[in-house]
């Protein structure tokens, strides 16, 4: 995607924040804000608060073997709708406003319907409509068109890619996430009343934590944030606060070992007992949950006694069945042999996530310990280099953070963070 340099101001707005009229009438002042500053300004709208849910369960209930095509039509019409009240509610302040669809644009995505990705984003007919004195572009967000000229839709939570790109392809340094917390918080303050708003985070340890499980921005328009180097302010749309900037790290972030911990509550585990040591095998298993699109997250292997192996994973918990299905389906047609599928359903996953780990030793033993000292017993390890994950017993899920914060001193501010203003 190439990028041009400009003064526009992106500016997206979640489901909570264009929820009802009122709220909606509140994003266009904020948009208003922002033209009265002379900039001209490409919002992005999420479809309100709960349509996107209600919309995929009127598609998905003519049966599973939906046509995806028509399940992105859909489900994308939930922000056709936000975009277009959103242009009325600013054109009712006066402001020179208008909708655009994903396919007006053009958004160009490939055709994976539900999946889509972003190929390109033609920016001639924004430009030539801002020069005509259009002040705000009005963009429903999540959507496209796909090279077969269908809508497609970019996954869930998409709108925040959306916005990500339009600040990438529109050279512009000021995207601003609107959503209904007020930043990213060292931990859940629901589990932990202490976490604190960072000021700032690296992209790498966002892209962590939004894989991990922390909701405020959908892991892949990180990453594209990344790519391109778009600073991205996370905001509340129910405060003024100054939020978090996810950035480019600097040097000041270094100075604390651990950003945050994440938690993932519904976790299962699945143990395949008793399969042969010998090339091919974690392909073959691998490969069968590949098809039916199971997330494996963690995997251990055991070591081998006379030349069979038990193999553990995780993955989502409501994915197990398919799972299991898959396996089952291997074996019987004599791909695979085991002996028993052993699952627990039972496991949450706790991250301790900081790009301080690549220079500081210590951490797993620290975490370890911690944990220990509790009583909580580890199930499954992996890491990565700016973060450690767990699998422990669910019931120790909120003892396990509440430990971890404390532990890595997460709810003390920082002398770092003393020093720099805020976003
Ligand atoms: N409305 C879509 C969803 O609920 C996209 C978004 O809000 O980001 O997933
Ligand atoms: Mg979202």
């Amino acid at each position: 995607m190439q990028q041009l340099a400009s003064d526009i101001a992106v500016l997206k707005f979640g489901g909570t924040s264009v929820g009802d009229l009122k709220r909606l009438t509140q994003a266009a002042m904020r948009v208003r804000r922002q033209v009265d500053l002379g900039r001209k300004v490409i919002v992005i709208v999420s479809a309100m608060a709960g349509e996107t849910n209600r919309l995929a369960e009127r598609a998905r209930s003519f049966g599973i073997a939906f046509d995806a095509r028509e399940y992105d039509a859909v489900v994308a019409s939930g922000e056709n709708v936000t975009a277009g009240l959103l242009a009325l509610a600013l054109q009712g302040m006066n402001v020179p406003a208008r909708s655009w669809q994903g396919w007006q644009v053009p958004v160009h995505t490939c055709s994976a319907h539900g999946a889509a990705r972003i190929i390109d984003i033609g920016v001639e007919n924004l430009t030539a409509r801002f020069s005509d004195g259009m002040k705000v572009a009005v963009v429903a967000g999540f959507q496209g068109v796909g090279d077969d000229n269908r809508i497609t839709t970019l996954g869930r939570g998409g709108s925040d890619l959306s916005a990500v790109a339009f600040a990438a392809r529109f050279g512009s340094n000021k995207c601003f996430i609107y959503t209904d917390v007020d930043g990213v918080y060292t931990a859940d303050p629901r589990i932990v009343p202490r976490a604190r708003k960072l000021d700032r985070i690296a992209y790498d340890e966002m892209l962590e934590l939004a894989a991990l499980g922390a909701k405020v921005l959908q892991a892949r328009s990180v990453e594209l944030a990344m790519q391109y180097k778009v600073p991205v302010h996370v905001l509340s749309s129910f405060s003024d606060s100054s939020g978090t900037l996810v950035c480019e790290e600097d040097q000041t972030m270094e100075l604390r070992t651990i950003s945050g911990i994440a938690h993932s509550r519904d976790e299962a585990k699945v143990t395949i007992v008793s399969v042969a040591d010998r090339p091919g095998i974690a392909a073959s298993i691998f490969g069968a949950l590949a098809l039916r699109n199971i997330n494996v997250d963690m995997i251990i292997q055991n070591v081998s006694e006379s030349g069979r192996t038990d193999i553990t994973f995780s993955c989502p918990v409501e994915e197990v069945d398919t799972a299991e299905h898959a396996l089952r389906t291997i074996r019987d047609d004599g791909i695979l042999n085991f002996e028993a599928l052993l699952h627990d359903r039972e496991v949450c996953k706790i991250s301790v996530v900081g790009i301080g780990m690549r220079s500081q030793s210590g951490v797993a033993a620290r975490m370890f310990t911690a944990l220990a000292d509790e009583g909580i017993n580890i199930q499954v390890i992996s890491t990565s280099e700016i973060k450690i994950s767990v699998l422990v017993n669910r019931r120790y899920l909120e003892l396990a953070v509440q430990t971890l914060h404390e532990k890595f001193g997460l709810d003390r501010v920082p002398d770092c963070d003393h020093q720099q203003q805020p976003a």
